[in-house]
């Protein structure tokens, strides 16, 4: 069934999908499955199959499907109405929550969307310095606003497409890319462009070539060159924010990895996990900077559906139950052995993989180099990610379609899934090398 919903949705929707990342065109293309209703860990389709969820709508879905304290969070709101158009209570008490959770967050503002987000504070980074330039990391994706589009990964890099046309080649020329983890690679871009740049925007872990960590100093490099050129720092935390502890990058100290609290954004643009599955996103950061956006400042920003009671609602449930004790430990371990059970199983048959794991969650490249930036994400093998990727399916486990993309595990996983997983895995690269 399918076959037939998208053939219909071809005559309706571009391309028979709202997002280009849902179109199976990266793995062979053909018909993306339509799913039909989900819960904790699964969902299924419209034929009924049953799939183990690791897309988790490309991270939200951190709970797993239906949360029962996330879904009356949202019948709540809906049997109060959903959307006013004037501030609410909730506005408050979520904003107390980002804020307790995300120390470097003077101020807030909600949005809609990790696009909006980005866009916002690349707005308020501009007004702020007076300056047009933005620097951002080849392969880190940043949502489909005009700025950011350039040299981007997911979607776009799966496509193929390096740039977006329809967008001014004036635009793309006050955005410069320089390779992530080449801390002399944005040395020369600063002593270039230095004094014309507003922002240095970077994904502090990256969720968008597959899972990258920086390495150590990367950020801290970062950090301070920008501020020598007097350029602020913006952390784009829409993947990261609430994925690997109750908080984000900027206050992560996790286990083998930098501390990471040393260091603080000026500004961070945060969406997904926060609303809980519902339309989100949020930005904020020092105080003297977000007071430059309207009604204070001179930066216009606004949204009719900015705020609106149902995304905040779902988003206070969401980290009600993240903060519980446990729920990240539970990830890590759930996804440690998912991980290193892949890995293995691929090192068992001689398939080239290189496993990429923070917290709950990972990517896996095929290939035989470590992932550390965008370059070796792209030689990583297309093809064998796509019979991967077909393979799984057909065993009932739901990947991304695409070889960029990580994934995530949810609370709603169990061992039982994690051992279904490693199962369909060992056939999959049984049958990639027979
Ligand atoms: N920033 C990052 C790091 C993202 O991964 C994404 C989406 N994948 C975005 C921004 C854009 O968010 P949205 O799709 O909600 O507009």
């Amino acid at each position: 069934m399918s076959a037939q919903l998208y053939e219909e949705a071809l005559q309706h929707i571009v391309g028979g999908v709202n997002s280009p990342s849902r179109s199976f065109k990266a793995v062979g293309g053909g018909a993306p499955v339509f799913m039909k209703r989900g819960q904790g860990a699964y969902f299924w389709d419209v034929d009924g199959n049953r799939y183990i969820d690791y897309l988790a709508a490309y991270g939200p879905i951190i709970l797993g499907h239906a949360h029962p304290h996330v879904t009356e969070a949202i019948c709540q709101a809906a049997t109060d109405g959903t959307l006013y158009g004037t501030p609410t209570e909730h506005e408050n008490t979520f904003a107390r929550l980002l804020k307790e959770a995300i120390p470097s967050l003077d101020k807030v503002r909600f949005v809609n969307s990790g696009t909006e987000a980005v866009m916002s504070t690349i707005r308020v980074a501009r007004a702020y310095t007076e300056r047009n330039k933005i620097i951002k990391f080849a392969g880190c994706y940043h949502g489909h606003s005009d700025l950011v589009l350039v040299a981007a990964g997911s979607g776009p890099s799966t496509l193929g497409i390096p740039d977006s046309a329809g967008i001014p080649v004036s635009i793309a020329q006050e955005v410069i890319t320089v390779p992530y983890n080449d801390l002399a690679a944005l040395e020369l871009a600063l002593n270039r462009w230095g004094g014309e740049t507003a922002a240095v925007m970077v994904e502090p872990i990256v969720g968008n070539f597959g899972m990258v960590m920086p390495e150590p100093g990367f950020l801290e490099g970062l950090c301070r060159m920008a501020r020598a050129h007097g350029a602020l720092v913006i952390y784009d935390e829409v993947i990261t924010a609430f994925r690997f502890h109750y908080g984000t990058v900027q206050t992560y100290a996790g286990a083998g990895c930098p501390d990471f609290s040393a260091i603080e954004p000026d500004l961070t643009a945060l969406g997904k996990i926060i609303g809980g599955g519902l339309p989100i996103g949020a930005y904020g950061g020092r105080r003297e900077i977000m007071e430059r956006v309207a009604p204070l400042g001179p930066a216009y920003q606004a949204g009719t559906m900015a705020g609106n009671p149902a995304s905040i609602r779902a988003g206070i449930a969401c980290l009600e139950t993240l903060r519980q004790p446990g729920v990240y430990d539970k990830l890590e371990s759930l996804a440690a052995r998912l991980a290193d059970g892949i890995a293995d199983s691929a090192r068992k048959h001689g398939i080239p993989l290189t496993v990429n794991r923070i917290g709950g969650a990972f990517s896996t490249h095929f290939c035989d180099h470590p992932v550390r930036n965008y370059d070796d994400a792209q030689k990583s093998d297309g093809e064998l990610f796509a019979r991967f990727f077909r393979l799984m399916l057909d065993r009932g486990i739901c990947l991304a379609p695409s070889k960029y993309e990580a994934w995530f595990l949810t609370i709603a996983h169990t061992e039982a899934d994690i051992d279904e997983t490693l199962a369909a895995a060992e056939q999959a690269f049984v049958a990639i090398q027979a």
